[in-house]
């Protein structure tokens, strides 16, 4: 029995690793949290018997507390509660799948007392990749990445000697505005931004992949996974999503993982890494296949993703303002407050603004959001 935990049960990944546990009877959900969503959570609970649930908000936390009084479930809330399960005993792999900079405590909490990470939670290490991935080498533990470009990457450097790779290159859709120009770009509806190509996912993400800045955020994730200077990350447009991202090595030989766009996959491979485990669905059929092709960014129209290397090659707490920036913007865009371009220049009047700090401890990293936040907080009045 492999037993685990699940922050952001209720989401896009959380509800697919949770229909893998369906599937696969070994394995055991030990705990779950989400945000506010009670009836959801309710569900879960009836359904997988955790021995604690989370509601980061507390009057939600109640409503459920009282909903489900007659399991054995401990209902908690808040940070407490998130890190409450990053260190219980019993669980041996932990999903982060929350989304936003909340994900960064319970993962290092959850790094210091031992666990495996499967990690969905991109902002976890655009932020604090200078200290989680140290801490994950000193405590001997393994991040498994769930995004499917990382996966793919981590699968194709498989038993390959990691000394030996010349480049990364990290596949992207180009999303749902691929091909257009910034011209064409003034107008676009929230409905256009979410109406993704081929990826079904969390509402955020999904806008985030219109704008490229969910590419950007892979890229300095990729860094931090892989240990690769950013010059050797390159984003390469691939709009069937059939490879999931490659690495070349010295000798010029490419190592690809290719798929149909399912997250399941990932997501499954990183829960019982380093087996293999069987998993139903659509195969690709080369027969049928007619093409897969291969384009560069226009990172002319979609800036986000030439923002994400210069926050980068800056580093410190600027990878955080990139990022934080990007959180807000969207949200007003989701909202209907902004036009979709003013997400740029939202982030880059932000990135403007901020003095960096080196090397920022997760205090500081905090501190760099809450500034940001305030920054375009005030920038709307
Ligand atoms: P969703 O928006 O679908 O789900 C987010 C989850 O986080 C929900 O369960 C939500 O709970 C929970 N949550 C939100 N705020 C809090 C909080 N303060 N405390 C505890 N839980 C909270 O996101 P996705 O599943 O799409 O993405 C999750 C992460 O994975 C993101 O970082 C994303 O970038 C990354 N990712 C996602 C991919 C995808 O295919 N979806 C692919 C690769 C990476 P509630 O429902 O109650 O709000
Ligand atoms: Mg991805």
């Amino acid at each position: 029995m492999k037993k685990i935990g699940i922050l952001g049960s209720t989401g896009s990944i959380g509800t697919q690793t949770l229909s893998i546990v369906r599937k696969n009877r070994d394995l055991q959900v030990i705990a779950l949290a989400a945000g506010s969503n009670v009836q959801k959570l309710e569900e879960q609970i009836r359904e997988f018997s955790p021995g604690i649930a989370v509601l980061w908000e507390k009057k939600a936390a109640q409503e459920l507390r009282v909903r489900v009084a007659d399991t054995d479930t401990k209902v908690c809330s808040g940070m407490e509660g998130l890190l409450e399960i990053a260190v219980m005993e019993e669980i041996e792999v932990l999903v982060t799948a929350v989304v936003g900079m909340i994900g960064i405590k319970p993962t290092i909490a959850a790094i210091e007392a031992g666990k495996t990470i499967a990690l969905a939670n991109k902002e976890t290490l655009v932020t604090a990749g200078h200290l989680i991935m140290p801490l994950a080498a000193q405590k001997k533990v393994s991040i498994l990445p769930v995004d499917s470009e990382h996966s793919a990457i981590f699968q194709s450097m498989r038993g390959e000697n990691r000394e030996r790779i010349s480049k990364i290159l990290l596949t992207a859709s180009g999303g749902p505005f691929r091909g257009k120009r910034r011209e064409d770009l003034k107008g676009v509806t929230v409905e256009d931004a979410l109406n993704h190509p081929n990826w079904s996912m969390g509402r955020k993400i999904t806008v985030d992949s219109a704008t490229l800045v969910n590419k950007g955020l892979e890229v300095i994730e990729a860094k931090w996974l892989f240990g690769v200077a950013p010059e050797k990350i390159q984003v390469v447009v691939h709009p069937q999503s059939i490879i999931h991202s490659m690495v070349e090595y010295v000798d010029g030989g490419i190592m690809a993982q290719l798929g149909m766009p399912d997250m399941k996959l990932p997501i499954q491979y990183a829960l019982f890494y380093p087996d293999r485990r069987p998993m139903e669905g659509k195969r690709v059929d080369f027969h049928t296949l007619s093409s897969l092709t291969f384009e560069s960014p226009d990172t002319e129209t979609f800036q986000g993703l030439a923002m994400a290397y210069e926050a980068l090659r800056e580093g410190g707490s600027m990878p955080t303002v990139y990022n934080a920036a990007n959180e807000k913007a969207v949200a007003l865009f989701l909202d209907r407050k902004i036009k979709f371009l003013e997400i740029y220049d939202l982030i880059a009047g932000a990135m403007e603004q901020h003095k960096t700090v080196c090397n920022p401890s997760v205090e500081e990293i905090l501190e760099a959001e809450a500034a940001t936040y305030e920054y375009i907080a005030h920038r709307r009045d």
